[in-house]
Order: structure tokens, then C-alpha cells, then sequence
């Protein structure tokens, strides 16, 4: 049955609200935001959330006098969130600098990301076509062009 506006923007909704509460969650990596820019759609947030969480217990089990060292890049603390976003397919997350023990856990959950569907969180693999994204067959098949006849 297709969804009315309304529900699709409850959907939204609740999304937005899960990714802010991720952030908020994890007050070192996202430096006390109540929200932040994932360039990236939901089907990720399980691999994303379980990485911040992971990530957020590194920084905090770092001495205080290394965590909280100046700030740089303008004005941002070496251990925060750079970016997060979608590049060729699979998922990338930079942070200005990674705490010991932070790039293996980022590996591995960019190389979960090329086994699940960006869009839905369901097993996916990674589809070329004008565009290259991780997705699941049917949200392949609902958003690539139709065969020429
Ligand atoms: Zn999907």
C-alpha cells in the first residue's frame, strides 16, 4: 500500500529524531552537538551508530590531557567528527584525528557498508551505473533507468 505525505514525513521524522539522539549520544565524538550533517541515508545507521559508540568509548578512555588538546581546524577539538557521508558506494568517516584503535573500526564498518543497502539496512551489494551505491534488489530495482527495449 503506498504511503500518504504525512506518513512519509513521520518517517523522516523519526529518522532525523534517531540520528540526532545518536548524536547526542555521543557527546565527545560530536563535541556537545544536538545534531550533525550524515551525508548518507538511514540504511547505514546500525553500522554508523554501533562506530560512533565504539569511537566514543576510545576518546573516553583517553587521558584528559591528550583528549582535550588545543583546538585546531578552526576552532575544532582533534577528536571530533570531520565528516561522515556516501562516496562511490560505500561509507566513509573521517575525523580530524583518530584515537588508537579507531582505524580498524572504521575499516571494518566501511567494508559493512558495501554489503548493505544504503537505503534500507537490508544486505545489499554495490551497483554500477551512471552512479555506484550499495543497495538491497529492490531498491536497485526501484531507482535504476529502465532497460532500453
Ligand atoms: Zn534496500
Amino acid at each position: 500500500m503506498p504511503r500518504n505525505k504525512s506518513q512519509d514525513q513521520i518517517a523522516r521524522d523519526l529518522e532525523q529524531t534517531a540520528w540526532n539522539l545518536l548524536v547526542q549520544s555521543c557527546p565527545l565524538l560530536f563535541r556537545g552537538r544536538d545534531s550533525y550533517g550524515f551525508e548518507c541515508n538511514s540504511g547505514w545507521f546500525d553500522i554508523i551508530a554501533t562506530l560512533c559508540h565504539d569511537i566514543e568509548k576510545l576518546i573516553a578512555e583517553m587521558p584528559e590531557i591528550e583528549r582535550f588538546h588545543e583546538p585546531q581546524w578552526g576552532g575544532e577539538f582533534m577528536y571530533g567528527i570531520a565528516q561522515v557521508k556516501e562516496k562511490y558506494g560505500t561509507l566513509r568517516f573521517y575525523m580530524h584525528s583518530e584515537p588508537d584503535g579507531a582505524q580498524d573500526l572504521i575499516e571494518a564498518a566501511e567494508i559493512a557498508s558495501s554489503k548493505t543497502c544504503e537505503f534500507c539496512g537490508k544486505p545489499g551489494e554495490i551497483r554500477r551505473l551512471s552512479w555506484i551505491r550499495t543497495l538491497c534488489d529492490e531498491d536497485y530495482e526501484a531507482i535504476r533507468p529502465p532497460p532500453k527495449e
